[in-house]
Formats: structure tokens, C-alpha cells, sequence
């Protein structure tokens, strides 16, 4: 179908791209996909009932202890007020910047607030407010990494103790048992189960062979950089990758050496993005970056350097592995499917223009391959 499009001139004659249609069906079809995942998404929505658990209990903890200030405190009594205070700042704009889609502080800081105040509670003599610390213990073990987890147990434990050492304990030793191996435990399964989502998260939104993100994830995120442009005028560009003559890697040295090649390109490529940079595998030996805060030239300054990089690979004996890249910045698009088929287009001139090398959306000077080496820079 290739062979059909006009030699050159693409973008400058008609203004609108030329490509085979089965291209505008594979990529008009990657915007309607049902099954899409936004990783951002996904992580707020983590972090969301996260908070919402940890307000709630800390709401209720500090409820408990307000009505239950014991007046014969003394000197202390001010100083206990004062506490309460500031754990009512804390909870109130944690839940400011929760109602506003927002997470203010980390969730250690409102959690240990809240562990003071009950602890100190407890040393007050409101000994049945001992039971508050279960649910404080289930916030802590899911909100907090495992190791801050661990050591605030470890500190639960030393206050405890110390507590018992001043006569301060109005419970049996063996509540105190029953709640540090409640908390390990939790503890345990916080992190069993985080291991287990992250292997899960892993296999909904990435590439098995190569580890790329694989391309649910990709309308979202173009989007979203897409959204960025428009309200803040952050620039980001695509690129979109292409292997070249892959076939006949698969036919002259077998489909596990081109499983190899995969695999080594996604490898070059990963060392080298920077870490608001993106890669996903489009389909077969396609693959699309997302660059973070540059536009055409820097990008495809890139976008050859990755071309140079591929090309001494070395991952077959007897022959370079090249790839045509199409570049196109956020500036110069209408929408997200516009912003594909206009990368497209230019990778698809790119094959045209004799493949090994990177073409440019509505530059006019196509960019050899080897001509921008000495520029070509990293972030
Ligand atoms: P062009 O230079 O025009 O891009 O030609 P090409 O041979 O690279 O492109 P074509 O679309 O003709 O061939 C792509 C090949 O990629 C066909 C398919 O068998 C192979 N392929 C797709 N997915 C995989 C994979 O996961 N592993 C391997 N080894 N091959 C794959
Ligand atoms: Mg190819
Ligand atoms: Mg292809």
C-alpha cells in the first residue's frame, strides 16, 4: 500500500496526510478503545481510598478523645488542648485537599499527629480508648510503606513499654501483645499485597516481551499531554518508532532473534528517556515515545540519536538494525487522533524516503540520518 503515496511534498501540497487506510482504522481505533487504562488514574484512585479511610478513622479518634479530656490533668491540661488543636489543623486541611482532589501533606504526618494525641489519651487515664489504636493500626499498615510501618511499630512498641515502666498502663501486657502482632501481621499483608498489585499492574499495563507500556495506556497519556498544551502550554512531542525490514529478521534469523531485537531496542531506548518520557509498544515493531518538554527539533535531535544507537546494537552478527522514526511536537495537532496520524504520516515518509531516518511533521528539510550526530544530546 506504500507504494501507492505520493513520492514526496506530503504535507506541503495537500495539507492533509496520505497514508493507507488501514493505518487510519488501527490508529482511530486505539481512541475508542474500551479496555484503555490511565496510570495516573489509577494510582488517585489508590491514593484516594487510602485517605479516605485514614480521615475517617482520625475524625473518629479525635471525636473520642475531645469528649473524653479528663479535667483533673492539671498543668497538663492546656498543653493536651493545644494538641488537640493542632490535630484539628491537620485534620482539617488534610480534608481541605481531599475534598479538592488533592493530597496536602504525607500521610505519615496527619497518622503520627494522631497517634500522639490518642497515646496521650491513654497516658490520661482514658485507658478504654486503647481500643482506638486497632483502626489507627489498619490506616497506618495501609497508607504507609512497609518500612515506615515497621518503624512506627517499633516506636508503638517502646512507648508502650515505656508507659508500662511508669506505671502509666492500665491494661494487661497481653493487649499490648495482641496489638503489635496484630499490626506484623497487617503489616505482612500490606506488603504481600502490594507485591501482588504491582505484579498485577505490570501485566494490565505492559508489554510481556519487551516491558514497554503496551498501548491501552497510551491514549490517556497522549491526552493528557495533549490537555497540558492546551492549558499550560507545556510542550511534549511523539515519536513513533518503526523497525525496519523486521520481517526479514524473523524470516533469515528465526522469530526468537527478532523477539531479541524487541527486546534490546525497548532496552536502548529505556536507558536513554529521561523519566517524564514514555514508552509503549504500539503493535509488533512499532513503538511509540511520548517526550516530556521538548518540541520538533530538540525531539528530533532524539529521535536520530536513538536511530544511532539502535543501529550499533549489534544484536544480530551480520547485520544493522535500522528504524524510521516520525516526529510531530503537541503544537502542531488538533486532537489526540490527529496527533497519531500526523506522527504517522511522517513515519511512514520516513519508510518512503528510503527508511534509517527520522522525518519531521511540517519541517520542511527532512533529516538525514547521520546529519544531526554531533548534536544529538540526552536530558
Ligand atoms: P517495514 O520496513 O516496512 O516496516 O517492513 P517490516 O518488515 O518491518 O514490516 P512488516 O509489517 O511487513 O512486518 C512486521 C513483522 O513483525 C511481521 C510480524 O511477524 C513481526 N512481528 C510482530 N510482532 C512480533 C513479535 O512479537 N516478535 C517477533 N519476532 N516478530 C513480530
Ligand atoms: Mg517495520
Ligand atoms: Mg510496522
Amino acid at each position: 500500500m506504500a507504494a501507492n503515496r505520493p513520492p514526496q511534498g506530503l504535507y506541503e501540497s495537500s495539507g492533509e496526510p496520505f497514508w493507507p487506510s488501514f493505518r487510519v482504522g488501527f490508529l482511530r481505533s486505539l481512541s475508542v478503545a474500551p479496555d484503555e487504562v490511565d496510570l495516573e488514574d489509577s494510582e488517585f484512585l489508590r491514593r484516594h481510598a487510602g485517605y479516605q479511610l485514614m480521615l475517617v478513622v482520625m475524625m473518629a479518634i479525635l471525636a473520642a478523645v475531645i469528649c473524653e479530656i479528663p479535667s483533673d490533668l492539671g498543668g497538663s491540661l492546656t498543653l493536651m488542648i493545644v494538641a488537640c488543636i493542632v490535630e484539628i489543623g491537620v485534620l482539617v486541611s488534610a480534608a481541605w485537599a481531599f475534598l479538592r482532589g488533592t493530597f496536602l501533606t504525607p500521610p505519615v504526618i496527619p497518622l503520627l499527629a494522631t497517634l500522639v494525641v490518642l497515646m496521650w489519651s491513654l497516658a490520661s487515664g482514658n485507658a478504654h480508648h486503647y481500643y482506638w489504636l486497632f483502626p489507627l493500626l489498619v490506616a497506618i499498615s495501609v497508607l504507609l510503606p512497609t518500612s515506615v510501618g515497621l518503624l512506627v511499630g517499633v516506636v508503638l512498641a517502646l512507648s508502650l513499654l515505656a508507659m508500662r515502666a511508669v506505671g502509666l498502663s492500665q491494661w494487661p501486657i497481653g493487649n499490648d501483645l495482641v496489638l503489635l502482632v496484630t499490626m506484623m501481621a497487617l503489616l505482612e499483608v500490606m506488603r504481600l499485597m502490594n507485591r501482588q498489585s504491582g505484579k498485577l499492574a505490570d501485566l494490565a499495563f505492559k508489554d510481556p516481551l519487551t516491558g514497554a507500556y503496551n498501548r491501552r495506556c497510551l491514549m490517556p497519556q497522549v491526552q493528557r499531554s495533549l490537555t497540558d498544551f492546551e492549558r499550560h502550554r507545556r510542550m511534549s512531542t511523539l515519536l513513533l518508532l518503526d523497525i525496519d525490514h523486521f520481517k526479514s529478521i524473523n524470516d533469515y534469523h528465526g522469530h526468537a532473534a527478532g523477539d531479541r531485537v524487541l527486546q534490546s531496542v525497548v532496552k536502548q531506548i529505556s536507558e536513554r528517556l529521561s523519566k517524564v518520557d514514555m514508552l509503549f509498544r504500539l503493535d509488533g515493531e512499532e513503538f511509540v515515545i511520548l517526550l516530556g518538554g521538548v518540541a520538533n527539533r530538540a525531539a528530533a535531535e532524539i529521535a536520530q540519536d536513538l536511530s544511532i544507537t539502535i543501529k550499533t546494537l549489534n544484536v544480530l552478527p551480520d547485520r544493522e538494525v535500522t528504524v524510521s522514526i516520525g516526529v510531530c511536537d503537541v503544537s502542531q495537532v488538533r486532537s489526540t487522533i490527529d496527533w497519531l496520524e500526523q506522527v504517522d504520516s511522517a513515519m511512514y515518509r520516513a519508510k518512503q524516503l528510503g527508511r534509517d531516518r527520522v522525518e519531521v511533521v511540517r519541517l520542511s528539510t527532512a533529516i538525514n540520518s547521520g546529519e544531526l550526530a554531533d548534536t544529538a544530546g540526552w536530558r
